[in-house]
């Protein structure tokens, strides 16, 4: 048992390129998002008229006449173009693979963030603070850590408010080996997280996580910087202007989200539990429910828990996710009466049976904690628990996925921490 699969992190750099970069790289951003989009039409015209299907090699292949049709994508780096191809091709697959989830590929847009993939000769310098891109050259870069690891891919980033980063993709072995892992002996070793629209967590020791709701508190500024691009005429340089203002306030919204996704996550790890319980949301169930929706994804709770769970797998904390219909909020962690009609609007209630006044979420939590524990002992000699090893993680989702040869072949020259590249 075991965490075997690969640790990846991601590690973002912000990037200062000069004027002459700058339209360097927007020729590469360009050009990438040419390919990716032609390829896509090349499917889906193929499938329309021949009800053919075309997998990567052909679209290679179609690349290639695209190039002799618009000699102006040599100028820009060939395998940046190739990674396009083979984006597009893992967005078909992981269609195909999860219909109802995830949604067929679409065309990239100008106006939307744009990116690019180097998979080799990225070289990166600390000293000096500059990255090498191929073809670009050496761009200044803040390297505010460093980066640990085989590095997998490196990503160059143009978010819509301007701002320029470069995102290295690598793994790590930092986790801590799955076989001597730690069980849980008693129920303090566990703890249980409900995740809330009020709270973002409430945890069964106790503490509460306030959700910083930075959306709802910028939803005014929002407003009015949408209104403002919404007056600007099409296509002029004010609306242009405006456009940007509006991408920035976006960003700093969820900057300060992922920064409480950050601090929050961490705090609960640095607990020192054995093992953290969850519930599995069904978060794009609930996001149906329009009013608590937007709440929802203010609170990112996808986001939250992938985070939790790549911290405690770092932390060597066994991370499990209680089954989705297990009614938390409705059970009295008390006595275990069922408590049927409690409507969302409450928050407090009292259990008719033993009298014991619950915290909805407190309750809930603790609710998680039991049955986390409960999920991880199985019971011997009338009601003793005992430590049973078994796959904790529900890890369906991060499942390898079919080996990538390709991938897992980028080399990186000059990459590691050890020898920084002068
Ligand atoms: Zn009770």
């Amino acid at each position: 048992m075991g965490y075997n699969k690969s640790m990846l992190k991601s590690f973002s750099y912000r990037l200062y390129p000069t004027a002459e970069q700058q339209s360097l790289l927007a020729r590469t951003f360009g050009s990438v998002r040419f390919v990716y989009n032609r390829l896509l039409e090349y499917r889906n015209k193929a499938y329309e008229r021949r009800k053919e299907s075309r997998n990567y090699y052909d679209c290679n292949a179609f690349l290639r006449k695209l190039k002799d049709i618009y000699p102006w994508l040599r100028d820009v780096n060939s395998q940046s173009l190739q990674m396009a191809n083979k984006n597009l091709d893992t967005a078909f697959r992981n269609f195909f693979r999860n219909p109802g989830k995830t949604g067929y590929p679409t065309f990239k847009k100008r106006c939307a963030r744009q990116s690019f993939q180097c998979p080799q000769n990225v070289k990166v310098d600390y000293k000096a603070a500059t990255v090498y891109l191929p073809k670009i050259g050496w761009i200044d870069c803040v390297f505010h850590r460093r980066f640990k690891g085989d590095v997998k891919t490196v990503t160059v980033v143009l978010e819509p408010s301007g701002k320029y980063y470069v995102r290295i993709l690598v793994e790590n072995g930092i986790c801590k080996a799955g076989t001597d892992r730690k069980l849980p002996t008693s129920l303090d070793d566990v703890l249980g997280i409900d995740m809330g629209v009020k709270t973002l967590a409430v945890c069964s020791d106790g503490t509460e996580y306030q959700n910083n709701r930075h959306l709802a508190n910028s939803e005014r500024k929002l407003k009015v910087l949408q209104r403002r691009v919404a007056r600007k005429k099409k296509g002029s340089s004010n609306r242009k202007k405006a456009i940007k203002k509006l991408a920035r306030c976006h960003e700093k919204i969820r900057n300060q989200r992922d920064d409480t996704i950050e601090k929050t996550t961490a705090d609960i790890v640095n607990k020192n539990h054995v093992a953290v319980c969850v519930e599995d949301l069904n978060t794009k169930g609930m996001m149906h429910n329009h009013r608590l929706a937007k709440a929802i994804s203010d609170a990112s709770f996808s986001r939250f828990l992938a985070r939790l769970e790549q911290k405690c797998i770092e932390h060597g904390t066994l991370f499990i996710k209680v089954p989705r219909f297990y009614a938390s909020s409705k059970l009295c962690s008390n006595c275990g009466y069922i408590y049927k009609d409690l409507t969302l609007s409450e928050r407090e209630w009292k259990c008719p049976v033993c009298n014991v006044v619950h915290d909805r979420d407190r309750n809930g939590s603790v609710n998680i904690q039991k049955k986390g524990y409960e999920m991880m002992t199985i019971p011997v000699d009338g009601g003793k628990s005992t430590p049973v090893k078994t796959n904790m993680v529900d890890d369906r989702a991060n499942a390898p996925k079919k080996p990538n040869v390709e991938k897992a072949g980028i080399v990186l020259e000059n990459t590691t921490q050890e020898a920084p590249c002068l």
